[in-house]
């Protein structure tokens, strides 16, 4: 059973290259059952308005998202969804569901992203950690950590994005114990709110990883606690929609998870992964 639906999405409203809507054509196409629109909440960062959602933007937004449910419901069901930060102010709309991500740390009060540029992050973790990766993880960790209560949000994002630039730039073992109890602990805080956290494809279909996040030590305590797994590709383009979902169940399999939660009729439900 492959999940016929992806949560994840951004679009020309935030850094996505389609329109909403040449997305759900996308997504019809590919036989989608549902498809969830999340773009990046506003952040108070500088050079953040380019990508975020801010004002008019924000309104235009939804009200594309909502014309567009309206518009295909009898091929798709669309969700309005939002990705909002660990550090985006509270949001004043409701939503369909909520995805919490921490894409910054703030080394003595600079906001250092950990996901736009290999180049830029290296420099700045020489810049702000002395190189030591392993302080950068406990400071997102901690943020980690509370993204749930911070967001109040229905998903965890990409769990360990830390890791996104690791495979090619290796400034981080991950095999190591000091880094493997940061994110657990991390994750068990997390489990006790209960929420659905992704199994993320997205660095996976811009070949920066090769398995989704979270990685494989994290997914094994996920199914061990029996924690709510989703699938998503946080695709930016129509066709990164899926992209690598046949991996990710058989991921899904090797850590032991034996259910895998999506969104049906408005509401989160889960399937046996057979
Ligand atoms: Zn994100
Ligand atoms: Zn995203």
């Amino acid at each position: 059973m492959i999940p016929r639906s992806n949560l994840h999405t951004h679009s020309t409203f935030c850094d996505g290259k389609n329109t909403p809507e040449e997305m759900v054509q996308a997504a019809i196409s590919l036989g989608m059952d549902s498809l969830g629109f999340s773009g990046h909440a506003e952040l108070p960062f500088e050079d953040c308005d380019s990508w975020c959602m801010v004002g008019d933007r924000l309104r235009d937004y939804r009200k594309t998202v909502l014309s567009l449910k309206k518009k295909y419901a009898d091929c798709i069901e669309v969700a309005l969804g939002i990705e909002q930060d660990y550090f985006s102010p509270a949001l004043s709309d409701s939503y369909d569901y909520v995805i919490g991500s921490v894409h910054y740390v703030c080394p003595h009060g600079y906001a250092m992203a950990t996901d736009i540029n290999p180049e830029v992050f290296c420099r700045e973790l020489t810049e702000y950690y002395g190189g030591d990766a392993l302080r950068l993880a406990k400071d997102y960790f901690e943020l980690v950590a509370n993204v749930v209560k911070k967001t109040n949000c229905d998903i965890v994002g990409h769990f360990d994005l830390l890791t996104k630039f690791n495979e090619s730039c290796a400034y981080l073992d991950e095999d190591s114990s000091a880094y493997q109890t940061l994110a657990l602990e991390a994750l068990d805080a997390v489990l006790e709110d209960n929420p659905l956290i992704e199994l993320n494809t997205g660095a996976m279909a811009r070949g920066r990883r090769k398995v989704p996040y979270p990685a494989p030590f994290l997914c094994k305590r996920i199914a061990e606690k029996k924690g709510r797994m989703i699938f998503n590709a946080d695709a930016h383009m129509a066709e990164k929609l899926l992209y690598g979902f046949e991996d990710a169940i058989e991921y899904a399999r090797f850590c032991g998870a034996r259910e895998l939660w999506y969104y049906k009729d408005g509401i989160f439900q889960a399937d046996l992964i057979v």
